[in-house]
């Protein structure tokens, strides 16, 4: 889904496609066949907020506030599902030098949703 008339974003393009080459990339790994990604670009407040949703196999509490850290995999990650632990590093980077936030919602065998909130490119008055 996505609103029409979203604002403006100072950006580079290619690590923003990097960001969501990640984060769609891990909701599609982490969830099983069958079963639903949902991506959604909206404003508020002057603010772009993206959301990618999956209804896969969550991320354990304890877990949450690690997964954004270097070489980190949940402890419920199965062994067949490859990875570096380093993907949510490089988002949270990228979200970083875009002076925007990020953080995760999920509950276990319910899903996650993961939010990007990124401020609009507000033009300079002359
Ligand atoms: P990797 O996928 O290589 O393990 P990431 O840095 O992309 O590394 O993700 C870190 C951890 O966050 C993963 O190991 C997994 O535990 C958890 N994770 C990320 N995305 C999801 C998701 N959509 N569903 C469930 N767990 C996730």
């Amino acid at each position: 889904e996505q609103e029409p008339n979203l604002p403006p974003l100072r950006a580079n393009p290619l690590r923003l496609r990097q960001m969501l080459d990640n984060l769609i990339g891990n909701a599609i790994k982490y969830t099983p066949t069958g079963g639903q990604i949902h991506i959604k670009l909206r404003s508020e407040d002057g603010q772009l907020i993206l959301q990618v949703s999956d209804n896969g196999p969550g991320i354990p509490p304890a877990d949450q506030p690690r997964i954004f850290d270097k070489f980190y995999r949940g402890e419920n990650v199965p062994d067949d599902v490859p990875g570096s632990g380093l993907g949510l590093a490089i988002v949270k980077s990228i979200v970083d030098s875009h002076q925007g936030r990020i953080w995760v919602e999920s509950a276990l065998g319910q899903g996650s949703t993961f939010f990007v909130v990124l401020p609009a490119f507000v033009p300079p008055v002359s």
